[in-house]
């Protein structure tokens, strides 16, 4: 299935169905003065060409920063990333930016970052159609396809600066930019944050049509409804995935170093800090019990500690 196909000339290979991505122990550190961030520690993920993936977690965990790497936006501090079977850990920016002219479709939160104010939602596509080389310009879809494809096909629509349509239409734009050049992965940071539900709606169903067209498209999202309606949910926290949700059903994943993160009832039982007996069973289960271990006295002139409350993981915007 090709995404966004066009009558004139054959696909390129980029375009010819979605592109998967793959990374193993991904790190980026944001290096600032006096101090470092480590914002991604360590991420393991397969994403596979077609799917629909929805990256969620608390405010500050990273999905932001792994969009950007994923998007070739940032090159990684270590670890390994191939995306659509290219080595991206090895690329030099000539590299990255083909890719991203080609290959990958990103779209940075905030549809204003995405457009062009002063040109119309066709003329948009077409300006981000032009950095492609003449072979493969000639194969993309008209302006007005690409603009079907994410559900705007009024007069208005097609016509309109971005300041002129409402804010539900301007993100549907901004995917429609990023979708210009065909590309066989799209990236979408927040695209249905600040949006009504009925507009909100409307981005769900034209990400779907993304993907069913084979665009494998990955999405961040503060919203559950949102999530769900990907089918693939990924939880990242602290710079790594701490849970994967398939079908609505939550699972917990193991870290490369052997840590899990509890899910938050788990958390009421366990604070941060608790000692942990981790017994296996014979069936192939474990069973994690509270334990006081018994070497462990505090000296007389310390205070034990207040019960440790339990942290907020969700985040602001999850209330
Ligand atoms: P999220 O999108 O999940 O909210 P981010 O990827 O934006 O998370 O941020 C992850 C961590 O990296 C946070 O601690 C954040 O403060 C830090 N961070 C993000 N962008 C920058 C930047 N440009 N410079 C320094 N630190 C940053
Ligand atoms: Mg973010």
């Amino acid at each position: 299935m090709t995404l966004l196909a066009s009558s004139v000339g054959p696909p390129p290979a980029e375009a010819d169905g979605g592109i998967g991505l793959s990374c193993r122990g991904l790190v980026y550190i944001y290096r600032l003065e006096g101090y470092d961030v480590v914002a991604l520690a360590g991420v393991d993920l397969d994403i596979a060409p077609g799917e629909s993936v929805a990256l969620v977690g608390p405010s500050g965990s990273g999905k932001s920063t792994l969009m950007s790497v994923f998007g070739g936006l940032l090159t990684p501090s270590a670890g390994r990333l191939v995306v659509g079977g290219r080595d991206i850990t090895r690329a030099g920016p000539g590299e990255l930016a083909q890719m991203r002219a080609t290959s990958v479709g990103v779209v940075l939160q905030g549809p204003g970052r995405n457009t062009l104010p002063y040109l119309s939602a066709e003329q948009n596509i077409e300006f981000a159609q032009r950095g492609a080389a003449g072979g493969r310009r000639r194969g993309l879809p008209p302006a007005r396809e690409v603009l079907a494809l994410v559900g705007l096909t009024g007069r208005h629509q097609m016509r309109s600066r971005p300041g002129r349509l409402t804010p539900g239409e301007r993100q549907r734009l901004a995917l429609g930019v990023a979708l210009a050049n065909a590309p066989g992965l799209l990236l979408a940071d927040e695209p249905t944050s600040q949006l009504d539900s009925r507009a909100r709606d409307e981005v769900v169903v034209a990400l779907e049509s993304v993907r069913r067209a084979g665009t494998t498209v990955v999405i961040v999202t503060h919203d559950p409804a949102v999530g769900a309606s990907m089918g693939r949910t990924v939880t990242i926290r602290d710079g790594r995935v701490g849970a994967e949700g398939r079908s609505g059903e939550d699972f917990a994943v193991v870290g490369r170093d052997g840590s899990i993160h509890l899910p938050a009832e788990a958390l009421q039982v366990f604070p941060p800090g608790t000692f942990v007996r981790v017994v296996m069973e014979p069936d192939g289960s474990a069973r994690l019990l509270p334990a006081q271990p018994a070497n462990v006295v505090l000296p007389a002139n310390v205070v034990e500690p207040a019960q440790p409350t339990v942290p907020d993981l969700w985040g602001e915007e999850y209330r």
